[in-house]
């Protein structure tokens, strides 16, 4: 079953609002075998919203909207629906003394422009929204389906899990779409790809997306099936295919955090983890301070930014000015001083170019040297990455994170 998202709002149109509708919609929909086709984003105006529906309509006899709902006189969605599709706005007393009775929870007075949100296209279905004042509108026509959907986001979320999902999987006879989301780190997509090229030609029927970011390259498998646990098996026997070759760069599955992993993996083995940071400035211990229960693993770190603040932990002069701040040498001169002064079980370093400017052609922008100290044991890495300030600095602290979790994970089973 196809399917077209109209989003309808100015400020979509402007920019000043992201179209976030979208992108649920996209994801959670894809769950019921549906498949979005094409989505537009129209102002408020009612001729755009009904061409846009219209045009939709034709194409795929199906289109959900979302926004213009309200009761304002920008809420113009559906007006230009029901004249579009020939129904009068009929008033509805039930809805309009569940508005009331809501109202006078809050302590509040109905206004008399709220009555347009008891009107309802003649033989459309009212999806409840007990999050919000304007219901959601399904619309079962002889020219297809006009799902109507208000714009706020947590309304809007409410009513496709809790209302339009159950109906569309009761329609779309049991054609489910599952998807396993496999997390990469600490290697380029084109590696990954080569790596990966005995293990697709297994794949089919399902498909792989590479889809790469900050934190790495997420793989998502999708299957299309009749019945979900074949979906659900075909999913997990090619996850497995795919960990096989590529081991430790698979950190996780679906939402998995790899500062989450850090900590789960010392937290079973009875580790703590301390960090010194130069380039990164404190965003790895961010990303461990964010997982909640951290403290039992993390121990803290220091941002030694400064060369006099990478002495000050203890970095030797002679190694600074023989090799520079951002040297093999220093990373690990920081995180053997960070092992030794906090006493952690493991301690991470990172020291590098974050730019834009600063290189030179022997340590270009982008250069970052990691460290990580167990026991007298040091081990370090250089990478070069792409990208701006930020996206260098992302990068390093996952890098960063990475290295902890498989220093962590060498030490053997918990
Ligand atoms: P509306 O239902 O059109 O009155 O929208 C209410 C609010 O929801 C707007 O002010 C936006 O902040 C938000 N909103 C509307 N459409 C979207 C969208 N497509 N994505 C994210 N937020 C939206
Ligand atoms: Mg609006």
């Amino acid at each position: 079953m196809d399917l077209e998202v109209v989003t309808i709002g100015t400020e979509l149109l402007l920019g000043f609002t992201l179209d976030t509708n979208s992108a649920f919609l996209g994801q959670a929909l894809a769950g019921t075998g549906a498949r979005v086709t094409r989505r537009t984003s129209v102002p408020d105006d009612p001729s755009a919203v009904a061409s846009a529906v219209a045009e939709g309509l034709a194409r795929t006899r199906f289109v959900l909207t979302t926004g213009g709902l309200g009761p304002t006189k920008d809420d113009l969605t559906k007006k230009a629906v029901a004249e579009l599709l020939g129904l009068p706005l009929e008033f509805h007393p039930d809805l309009w003394d569940a508005l009331t009775a809501r109202f006078a929870r809050m302590g509040r007075k109905l206004a008399e422009r709220n009555r347009c949100q008891a009107e309802v296209p003649r033989g459309a279905v009212v999806l409840l929204n007990p999050r919000g004042t304007a219901p959601g509108l399904w619309i079962a026509g002889d020219q297809g389906d006009v799902i109507m959907l208000p714009g706020v986001p947590g309304e809007m979320q409410g009513l496709v899990t809790e209302e339009v999902i159950p109906r569309l999987e009761a329609r779309s006879r049991g054609r489910v779409v599952r998807s396993l989301i496999i997390r990469t780190t600490g290697i380029p997509e084109s590696n990954l790809a080569e790596r990966m090229e005995p293990v697709e030609e297994t794949l089919a029927p399902l498909t792989l997306a590479y889809l790469p970011g900050l934190e790495g390259v997420d793989l998502r498998l999708t299957a299309w099936e009749e019945r979900s646990e074949d979906a659900e098996r075909f999913l997990a026997e090619a996850g497995e295919r795919v960990r096989g070759v590529l081991g430790d760069h698979v950190y996780g599955t679906g939402h998995a955090d790899l500062a989450a992993a850090v900590l789960e993996a010392g937290r079973d083995r009875g580790w703590t983890v301390a960090v010194a940071e130069s380039c990164t400035g404190g965003m790895v211990g961010e990303r461990l301070t964010a997982i909640p229960g951290s403290s039992d693993v993390f121990l803290g770190g220091m941002i030694a930014y400064s060369n006099r603040l990478k002495e000050d932990l203890g970095v030797p002069l002679r190694i600074l000015e023989a090799h520079g701040a951002v040297s093999e040498e220093t990373a690990s001169a920081m995180a053997t001083a960070a092992r030794g002064r906090w006493g952690a079980s493991v301690a991470g370093a990172v020291t590098g170019i974050a730019g834009p400017a600063g290189g030179t052609s022997e340590k270009p922008v982008g250069l970052v040297w990691f460290a990580a100290a167990i026991g007298g044991e040091v081990s370090t890495d250089r990478w070069v990455f792409p990208g701006s300030r930020y996206e260098i600095r992302a990068r390093a602290t996952q890098f960063a994170l990475w290295k902890l979790w498989r220093k962590i994970r060498s030490a053997g089973p918990p």
